[in-house]
């Protein structure tokens, strides 16, 4: 499960466990992302904190794990070379679904090597509620083998880290958003307050 999580919420974490029951899934693991490529617009919390709040929010799950595969590396991370990392790795026999929100999905075409992305996994796109998938896209998936993408929705994902950056910068509740453990350590370490 691929995302930036900064910082993961209860949306994240609905989403894996509804993908995880789904998909008859094995485990999820959260790779929070390195050095996104496409984020150079806006500062993202720095990768060791992104994966401390990750660690903290999936602790109590049996079945999450966090991975460091990419928040290690120096340069920008993509997709392509973390499933590749994966496939020689520990992961080598194992099927791969590359779980992530719908709106990441979008833009994969953009993504570095997308053809041979869609050799190495299934994606699960996950959806807000009201999203709809439009028929465009489907059929620009569909070059790359009809069934590689299934969307799924998932109603708690109204919440988003956007929203909760914002919320902590302007000192309102974020209360129920995300767990309690989160919550303290955003507050403790001062993240987003600017
Ligand atoms: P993003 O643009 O920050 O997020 C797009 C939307 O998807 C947001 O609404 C976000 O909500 C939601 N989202 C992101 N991850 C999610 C998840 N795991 N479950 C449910 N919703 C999720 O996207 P991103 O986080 O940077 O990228 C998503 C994944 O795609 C990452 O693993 C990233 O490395 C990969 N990616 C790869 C490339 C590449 O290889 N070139 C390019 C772009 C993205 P929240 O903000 O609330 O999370």
């Amino acid at each position: 499960m691929g995302g930036t999580f900064d910082p993961i919420h209860y949306g994240h974490l609905v989403t894996a466990e509804e993908a995880f029951v789904r998909f008859k899934l094995d485990r999820v693991i959260f790779i929070p992302s390195g050095m996104p490529p496409h984020k150079s617009e806006r500062k993202v919390a720095d990768g060791a904190h992104r994966f401390i709040m990750a660690q903290m929010a999936t602790i109590t799950n049996p079945h999450f794990d966090v991975s460091r595969i990419e928040v290690d590396e120096k340069g920008p991370t993509y997709t392509v070379d973390t499933l590749k990392k994966l496939k020689v790795g520990e992961y080598k026999d194992a099927e791969l679904i590359f779980i992530t929100g719908a709106d990441a999905i979008l833009e994969i075409f953009t993504w570095k090597n997308p053809a041979e992305l869609f050799t190495m996994c299934r994606f699960a796109a996950a959806t807000r509620p009201g999203y709809v998938v439009s028929e465009d896209l489907l059929k620009s998936l569909d070059k790359f083998g009809t069934g590689k993408v299934d969307f799924f929705e998932v109603p708690a994902l109204a919440i988003s880290s956007t929203d909760i950056r914002r919320r902590v910068k302007e000192g309102r509740p974020v209360r129920y958003l995300l767990p309690d453990e989160v919550i303290s350590y955003i507050s403790k370490n001062g993240l987003y307050s600017e």
